[in-house]
């Protein structure tokens, strides 16, 4: 192959990536699409500069717009979650992550955190960024079938561990974290109290989750094209004295980055923007279609966590399909249905055997973003049991790719153009 071919054979695999996914229904939880005018933001000149530092304290000339940009999003931000603090450089959610350790905690430190197992984050874990750190962790105790921190045991846990910060927030997060219930064990323990958001952070926008900042953490991270529909990026926001904001600050730049990804930021406060004005329909919206495919699948003989509490009260809910061959072999059959979804650790798994885990974890955002309602949501839910059931099944994935065809929009943002419209202009 010339260095030419090989090229246009990127492009080409890059828009049969397109193809792909046109034609399939995204439900993984951590994915969503974002709006042509956000998009437009990723291909400006913003993307190819450098702003290092903070906003009129840079070290390079040509930042005259860019300084207005960052104040402009970090004044979004801070209308949008009902902060007084906010930073919007960090360039994914774990290096949001990453700056909170590297500004609140030494090696040695102690911090608790929730189980891989129970739902937990990688970089909350001892292998991740945490552990790189040389944090020592404690895992609160969670309930197996919510996937959920139990507030008196954890209180106790902290109380008798005083770890100097506790993390909340999961990759699988089903129901609210506990803050309200653990506000006096974090008094007595003393410690910090860190949100990670980045699942929710788009309810929590739409106020449709929890109000963590009111619940008494002090920080919050996310990651912020979750249920927010936005770039790949991340946040922090905060309700914090200036001088832990200021190490947090410090933990973004030069702690974990040197420059910060401009073209991402500003897309970033365009997401803002339109979640200012479609956030709350949103959120709400989402939330209905994770609860009617839950309940479709159970009715149709799948075991959904958290029947006891409504299965879900987020974007996401999780299936354990265990009897069913195990959530490899689930997940390729799905896709090859065109069902896009993925593998995931269960708390019977026990943190074993991550290439083959008993559950299958499913998001709603994406298919609410482009329009999905209640029955569309149920209908595919009905296709996922019987390819759980049955195995794959090419007449799924025909009835799947025609069903996606009736959703071309993306909808909740300003004007109402094509997804992949934007891109679809370089072919
Ligand atoms: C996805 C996720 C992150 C960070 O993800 P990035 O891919 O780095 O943006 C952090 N914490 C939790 C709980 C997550 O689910």
């Amino acid at each position: 192959m010339s260095a030419l071919e090989d090229a246009l054979e990127l492009r080409k695999l890059a828009m049969e990536h397109q193809k792909f996914f046109r034609e399939s229904i995204p439900l993984i939880a951590s994915e969503n699409i974002m709006s042509p005018l956000a998009m437009e933001m990723l291909t400006t000149d913003l993307g190819f500069r450098y702003a290092e530092g903070l906003p009129h304290h840079r070290y390079y000339q040509g930042n005259f717009y860019v300084d207005q940009i960052e104040d402009k999003v970090i004044d979004l931000s801070n209308r949008v979650f009902n902060v007084k603090q906010s930073d919007p450089r960090p360039v994914s959610g774990t290096n949001a992550n990453m700056s909170v350790i590297y500004g609140l905690l030494k090696p040695g430190d102690k911090i608790a955190t929730p189980d891989l197992s129970g739902g937990g984050h990688i970089s909350a874990a001892k292998f991740g960024a945490v552990g790189l750190r040389g944090l020592n962790t404690v895992n609160y105790p969670y309930d197996p079938e919510t996937m959920s921190v139990l507030p008196d045991e954890a209180s106790k846990l902290i109380i008798k561990e005083k770890p100097k910060v506790c993390l909340f927030g999961q990759s699988v997060f089903l129901f609210p974290a506990p803050l309200r219930e653990m506000a006096d064990a974090f008094q007595e323990a003393g410690c910090t109290v860190w949100y990670d958001g980045a699942h929710v952070l788009g309810l929590i926008a739409g106020k449709q989750f929890q109000d963590p900042i009111r619940e008494g953490a002090h920080v919050i991270t996310g990651s912020t094209h979750k249920t927010l529909p936005g770039p790949q990026h991340g946040i922090i926001l905060g309700n914090t004295e200036d001088d832990m904001w200021k190490s947090i600050q410090r933990g973004v730049f030069p702690g974990t980055l040197s420059n910060h990804h401009l073209n991402a930021m500003a897309a970033l406060g365009v997401t803002l923007a339109e979640t200012l004005e479609f956030g709350e329909d949103y959120a709400k919206q989402i939330i209905k279609n994770a609860r009617a495919m839950a309940s479709e699948l159970s009715e149709n003989g799948v075991h959904v966590l958290g029947e006891s509490r409504g299965f879900t009260e987020s974007h996401t809910f999780i299936m354990n399909v265990s009897k069913f061959g195990g959530g490899k072999l689930v997940a390729e059959n799905l896709e090859k249905s065109g069902i896009v979804a993925n593998k995931n650790l269960l708390p019977e798994d026990n943190n074993r055997n991550s290439q083959n885990p008993s559950g299958i974890r499913v998001g709603a955002q994406e298919i609410t973003r482009i329009g999905f309602k209640e029955s569309d949501a149920r209908t595919v839910a009905r296709s996922m049991a019987e390819v759980i059931k049955k195995g794959q099944s090419d007449r799924v994935r025909s009835e799947m790719k025609e069903l996606k065809e009736s959703f071309t929009q993306v909808k909740y943002c300003f004007g109402n153009l094509k997804p992949y419209e934007y891109i679809e202009l370089y072919r």
